[in-house]
């Protein structure tokens, strides 16, 4: 167990929680090298009698440390910006073995992309084929695509992360699809790679997975299933990545055996990994309504806020002697929406610290600087080791790149 009590104070892996907090400072975000290593390897496992690739999506964690270690492992990667792709390469990760996903690619993310020869582009409509052809004629190059498909499939998710539906902007329909491979197909300038869909980013059944492999029948070198699988926030049911990967293998047994299936984790590969911990600045009572404020909040953990996520809470220090109530665990941030867990049972007073569990994905990456907080650091921790992998940005970063009406900069000094 990589998160767990020892006489009442909780440990990630072998380093109690409360010595990082005083060594790192609050808020502070830690990443367990154990459950990322442990889900790696049940991806990997899962798929080890079939042709596959493991493209990491980055949007769910982008830290450089983190992707240095999983392209170290021989992970792919899933980029859904120029940004994105930059941070990959940065981190010696390898452009060939990266797919680009995202609705609207700009021209110069195309080039970008082209330039550091691309695994292959996910495209999402027919002016953005067009796009891809004119900027690969223009290099004299030709563009390894695949078109994402939208299979107009209810997932049965958050109205936000619902991206296989065709209300959703993600994708071209299944009717379109065959009139652009057509023109890929003839174009001098585009190769035609596989094919793509993404059925939402929570799922906790299979079913929609297959039913949108079993609509496809072209003739491809690959075939992309996204990412989407879920975590369990809360106890649910949702299937490991051997029932996942085996369930996916199923489906495809029969079909064309050089046909290399990508898929694109994101939550299920780091979510787990990662906590927040946070401190207990005041306790108080409004009515017969109890607030814990938490010096963490949605510019740390959009989440709650923007998904109404419900994440497990618990203390650092457990303190069975305190009395036990029911909290809403808010931020200090200007907006009723700034919650990061609501009617929470806890046993807590002011100056305790909190942990957020299940973190890892969709946590730090999505956090902002929003009334002027500076971003938190994030920590790895190995067995008894930790090592800063991201610092407590310092509060100047807020302004350095504001100009003064003169055009000159903040005089950092004073
Ligand atoms: C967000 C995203 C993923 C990862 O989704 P998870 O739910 O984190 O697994 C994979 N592929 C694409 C195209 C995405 O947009």
């Amino acid at each position: 167990m990589a998160f767990s009590y020892q006489e009442n104070q909780l440990y990630i892996e072998d380093i109690p929680v409360l010595s990082l907090m005083q060594q790192y400072g609050s808020p502070c975000y830690f990443y367990s090298n154990a459950v990322l290593q442990q889900r790696w390897v049940a991806f990997t496992t899962a798929l080890q009698d079939y042709p596959h690739q493991i493209c990491y999506a980055v949007k769910a964690n982008s830290n450089l440390a983190l992707l240095r270690l999983l392209a170290k492992q021989g992970a792919g990667f899933d980029v859904v910006s120029g940004g994105e792709l930059a941070r990959v390469i940065t981190a010696s990760g390898d452009p060939t073995r990266c797919v680009f996903s995202g609705v609207g690619k700009c021209i110069a993310e195309i080039r970008a992309a082209l330039q550091a020869s691309i695994g292959c582009f996910n495209v999402e409509s027919r002016e953005e084929l067009q796009q891809i052809e004119a900027q690969a004629a223009a290099l004299g190059i030709q563009a390894p695509i695949a078109l994402r498909i939208n299979p107009n499939i209810d997932a049965n998710t958050h109205p936000y992360i619902t991206t296989g539906i065709k209300t959703s902007k993600f994708g071209v329909s299944e009717q379109e699809a065959c009139a652009l491979y057509r023109l890929a197909a003839q174009s001098p300038h585009l190769k035609i790679e596989g094919i793509a869909c993404h059925l939402g980013s929570q799922l906790t059944t299979l079913s929609p997975f297959l039913e949108a492999l079993a609509a496809e029948s072209i003739h491809l070198k690959h075939i992309d299933i996204g990412g989407g699988l879920g975590i369990a926030y809360n106890q649910e049911s949702v299937p490991t990545p051997q029932a996942y990967g085996q369930a996916i293998i199923k489906k495809l047994a029969g079909r064309d055996p050089a046909l290399r299936l990508i898929i694109e984790p994101g939550r299920a590969l780091i979510g787990q990994a990662g906590i927040l911990v946070t401190r207990v600045e005041y306790l108080k009572t409004n009515l017969d309504h109890h607030f814990a404020i938490v010096d963490a909040g949605m510019t740390e953990l959009l989440r709650p806020a923007l998904y109404q996520a419900e994440q497990r809470i618990g203390s650092v220090i457990q303190k069975p002697y305190l009395p036990e109530k029911k909290y809403d665990v808010v931020g200090p941030i200007c907006e009723s929406s700034d919650f990061l867990g609501k009617n929470r049972l806890l046993q807590i007073e002011g100056g305790d610290y909190l942990v957020v569990y299940d973190c890892g994905a969709y946590g730090f990456s999505m956090s902002s600087q929003y009334n002027t907080r500076p971003r938190c650091a994030e920590v790895f921790v190995q067995g008894k080791q930790s090592t800063l992998i991201r610092r407590r940005e310092p509060l100047e970063r807020s302004w350095m790149d504001e100009l003064q009406q003169d055009g000159s900069v903040v005089d950092l000094d004073g």
